[in-house]
């Protein structure tokens, strides 16, 4: 049997036991049994992902009382019962969000309760104007009280002048890993959903992570800087260092781009506002 080394943040289906010293994110969803995760894996276990249907099943989310949550909700999914309010907070939530055209609604409503959000930046955003208004919401919102990543950590890096690139806020770390249903590693759920895979896990994380791909991704930064011109000549290079268009060199980057924009313009004329945000502690999502 395969076994991963403890560097590596492998990203594992809660049906799938998985041995060695490397850490575990558990994706798990109703019907799964967290006690047994959770007793598998031990402080191996970094935090759970679940779906839209994981806050919706009261049992299930009460299952998860005192552990790291990540929530991959398409649609708003509070239903303001109180039940599931406190069951919620009895978690450490994120709410990852795709940046559709309801996303400003659902970030208002999630963030109203000062829970965390994090815009998941591998997704198209499908509204030209989304970001914009999103930004100005996370930029000029008074009562805006908690994080809205990765926004949050970019402002701080613009701010001073040195930190993490979207990389980092949304690959997490270079060692990150992702198993399918069917024992297949890749590099995160992007590349997974795109069917570009490492290879089986049996081969083990030596072989895996020297594959084509794995050697693809080490140097994407790198061959982007020198292959596409317009990486190259793009002025937000150093928040994003070609990571939006590292699976698919014709992505279009027009909406994160003005989101730089605003974000660049409110360091340059508004120090007030921005050491409210980076005077609060927000940062790089740990998770
Ligand atoms: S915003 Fe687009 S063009 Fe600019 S660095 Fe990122 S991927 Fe390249």
């Amino acid at each position: 049997m395969s076994t991963f080394p403890k560097e590596v943040w492998l990203s594992v289906s809660g049906k799938s036991y998985v041995q060695g010293e490397c850490k575990i994110i558990a994706r798990v969803q109703p019907g799964d049994d967290v006690a047994a995760i959770q007793s598998h894996y031990g402080r191996r276990l970094m935090w759970y992902e679940i779906g839209a249907d994981g806050i919706e099943d009261l049992p299930f989310l009460t299952s998860l009382k005192g552990q790291r949550v990540r929530i991959h909700a398409d649609t708003a999914v509070l239903t303001g019962l109180e039940e599931q309010m406190r069951a919620l907070r009895q978690t450490r939530p994120v709410f990852v969000l795709k940046p559709g055209v309801d996303i400003l609604r659902q970030v208002n409503v999630i963030a109203s309760i000062r829970f965390r959000v994090h815009i998941d930046a591998s997704q198209e955003v499908t509204d030209i104007g989304v970001m914009r208004k999103l930004t100005d919401y996370f930029l000029y919102n008074p009562v805006l009280m908690s994080p809205i990543e990765p926004l949050t950590t970019l402002l701080a890096h613009l701010t001073r002048g040195k930190g993490h690139t979207l990389w980092e806020t949304e690959h997490k770390r270079p060692n990150a890993a992702f198993l399918d249903e069917k024992w297949r590693v890749t590099a995160s759920r992007r590349w997974a959903e795109r069917e570009e895979f490492y290879g089986s896990f049996e081969d083990g994380w030596e072989t895996l992570s020297s594959s084509p791909l794995a050697d693809r991704l080490r140097s994407t930064r790198r061959t982007l800087i020198h292959a596409s011109k317009s990486c190259t000549t793009c002025r937000h290079l150093v928040l994003c260092r070609g990571y939006l268009k590292a699976r698919d060199a014709d992505a279009i980057c027009m909406p994160w781009q003005e989101s730089f924009d605003q974000l660049q313009t409110a360091v340059r004329t508004s120090h007030k506002i921005i050491n409210t945000f980076t005077g609060s502690g927000n940062g790089l999502d740990k998770r």
